[in-house]
């Protein structure tokens, strides 16, 4: 544990805060424009600000904001009410990560058909899903293939293998997303105030940072790959506002010790075997151009919307959650008037409170008041 212990260090890490105010105020000094709006990707680096109190210590000109790097939270409900409807069919095993079984879709959530005798099993990888469709050849196992591209390497080597094994009862309900085409829709957005990005290093330790290169350059935005411990958090804050005080935009790599500029290349070959690029729809965002996974047309057989006829399934948000706003860093979760009251982890309206990577989760469990 000391090599963890050593990237919290509570000395190191008022060393940088002090670092942070003083970059802080030299660039009011040189008089270039602030407040400083600095978004992280990532659902997990959320948690991390949040629980070790960094977004308090900050200095008051640098904001942050939370972004959509919650796979959990970007699922649509309509791919849940997916996932329920065929989780409910006798023939099925339905297996799943833990965090999707509490996600309420329209109605009911998984774990509610597993209470009715619903066969939902919550599974550590989808190789185990695999597994259970060999030893239950009479049987329709289905793995809820969801998250960006850290988790995409993965569901890609199940879908192989089980073709590579001839498995005709394994299938993947396919709700991947990509996170460089929902930082540019951010970027892009006439409202958006996000200056600077911390970008997610497990991604980036998949997919390197190539593909941020011209995002950076096309928006004038920097953009630094950041990990996940508290100091790491702190030294990309500090990189993300020096390139905007040196009004410099661009990649940097804060996450050197994982991440390569051209990432984990077997991975993204067995990726592009699988997968193809298509348009998502992203839970109360909307439709991002190019921003997912679907199977290619030789893996359409492990399709599991096709195979069992739920591809027209429509559903409708409750018109009290904000995630939307939320996710794009226009709102933060107590601007949220169910915030606490009508919206806690145990009785959810929305996803973000529900995953263990969720910002309003993340709020609630470490005390964020209200406004
Ligand atoms: S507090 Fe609940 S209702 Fe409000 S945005 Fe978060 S998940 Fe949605």
């Amino acid at each position: 544990m000391r090599f963890i212990d050593e990237y919290r260090n509570e000395a190191d890490a008022r060393k940088l805060v002090g670092a942070i105010e003083r970059l802080a105020k030299s660039g009011s000094s040189c008089g270039v424009s602030q407040p400083w709006t600095i978004m992280e990707i990532c659902g997990g680096q959320t948690h991390t600000l949040i629980k070790s109190g960094i977004d308090r210590m900050l200095p008051e000109a640098v904001t942050l904001v939370h972004g959509p790097g919650c796979p959990v939270c970007v699922t649509p409900l309509e791919m849940i009410d997916k996932a329920i409807a065929i989780a409910s069919r006798p023939e099925v095993i339905f297996t799943s990560f833990g965090d999707m079984l509490r996600v309420p879709g329209s109605g009911v959530d998984l774990l509610s058909v597993k209470a009715s005798g619903g066969d939902v099993r919550m599974v550590y990888s989808p190789l185990d899903a695999v597994k259970l469709a060999q030893a239950h050849p009479d049987r329709q196992v289905v793995f809820f293939a969801v998250g960006f591209e850290t988790t995409a390497p993965g569901n890609a080597m199940a879908v192989w293998q089980a073709d590579q094994m001839g498995l005709r009862n394994f299938s993947v309900l396919c709700s991947h997303v990509l996170v460089p085409p929902a930082i540019e829709a951010i970027l892009g957005a006439p409202d958006n105030s996000v200056q600077a990005f911390l970008a997610a290093g497990h991604v980036c330790a998949i997919m390197g940072y190539r593909e941020y290169e011209p995002i950076a350059e096309k928006y004038r935005s920097p953009i630094v790959v950041t990990g996940f411990e508290p100091l790491d958090l702190l030294q990309g804050i500090y990189m993300a506002l020096r390139a905007l005080v040196e009004r410099r935009s661009g990649v940097e790599n804060q996450y050197s010790r994982v991440v390569t500029r051209d990432g984990n290349l077997p991975a993204q070959r067995l990726m592009a075997q699988v997968f193809e690029v298509c348009d998502r729809q992203w839970r109360g965002i909307g439709t991002i151009s190019r921003s997912g996974y679907c199977l290619r047309p030789a893996y359409a057989a492990f399709d599991a919307e096709q195979r069992f006829g739920v591809s027209s399934v429509e559903a409708q948000e409750s018109p009290l959650c904000i995630a939307g706003q939320i996710l794009q860093g226009t709102k933060k979760p107590h601007q949220c008037s169910a915030f606490g009251a009508l919206c806690t982890p145990e009785h959810p309206l929305g996803a973000p409170m529900v995953s263990s990577e969720g910002a309003c989760a993340a709020y609630y469990r470490y005390h964020r008041e209200p406004v």
